[in-house]
């Protein structure tokens, strides 16, 4: 989906494993006027960290929108040719269907939430719970990249612990806190937590950007495996690459979220 801004924070919701992050968990509030002293250095690296804050949501609206944006690279039939393939290859116990605003009302009224910005066309996702994966009526070669997460969940015990890591990563900056915390330094100088707050962040978010990348890359391979090598998947790939690129930005941001936390905390 494209909002970063919505307020549902699914993002870290272990259920569920959408085409784009589904939430500002991991952009962070921040205090204003703080009345002790603070070093100027330290506002300044604040206010940029801040300003930066405030681009990568940008960059990853604009991402989104590039993605919803774009051509579908096939008609619905073909993809969901693909889709059954898919199932059917890996054996999987998983519901696929394209949702529009008619169709959603047969789903339970817990999912519909869910399913809400999937039949406005805004996001697709898989959820191991429900044994489901959706993608948009409008847009249903999302549902390829979801199948990707189901074969991920489906193979083995280290796909599925990349997956699930994504549950803790809004605990992240917190913990770098406590941590901080107990690894004080005497002279008050940084410790190692506290200088690389940001890569460990974002050292946190990479399970999750190799997961969502290989999720893509099998709906990608299924797609020619399927409809052969005539097919043009140049559209597909370019989405794709788009809604990886959220991610991508999505743990940027827990790394600036890591060190943002950090700062306030020094406040
Ligand atoms: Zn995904």
């Amino acid at each position: 989906m494209t909002g970063l801004g919505s307020v549902n924070s699914n993002y870290s919701n272990s259920q569920y494993y959408y085409l784009m992050p589904n939430n500002n968990t991991i952009s962070h509030t921040y205090k204003e006027n703080a009345e002790e002293q603070i070093p100027e250095k330290t506002i300044l690296t604040a206010g940029l960290l801040q300003a930066f804050a405030i681009f990568l949501h940008k960059a990853s609206k604009w991402c989104g929108n590039k993605l919803m944006g774009g051509k579908e690279f096939t008609n619905a039939d073909n993809i969901n040719k693909v889709a059954q393939d898919m199932v059917n290859k890996n054996k999987l116990n998983v519901n696929v269907d394209f949702i529009d605003s008619n169709n959603i009302r047969k789903y339970p009224q817990a999912l519909q939430a869910e399913l809400g910005p999937v039949a406005r066309g805004e996001n697709a996702f898989y959820t191991d719970r429900f044994k489901l994966a959706v993608a948009p009526k409008s847009k249903p070669s999302l549902i390829l990249h979801e199948l990707g997460h189901a074969i991920n969940a489906h193979k083995g015990k280290f796909l599925k612990a990349l997956q699930k890591s994504r549950i803790y990563v809004s605990a992240v900056p917190t913990a770098l806190l406590i941590l901080n915390g107990m690894f004080k330094q005497k002279d008050n100088n940084p410790n190692f937590v506290e200088r690389n707050a940001g890569i460990i962040g974002f050292a946190a978010f990479l399970p999750t950007i190799a997961e969502e990348g290989l999720a893509s890359i099998r709906g990608i391979k299924a797609a020619r495996e399927t409809l052969g090598k005539s097919i043009n998947l140049a559209p597909l790939k370019r989405n794709y690459f788009f809604a990886w690129l959220t991610y991508l930005i999505a743990g940027i941001g827990l790394g600036v979220a890591a060190k943002q936390s950090l700062i306030e905390n020094k406040r």
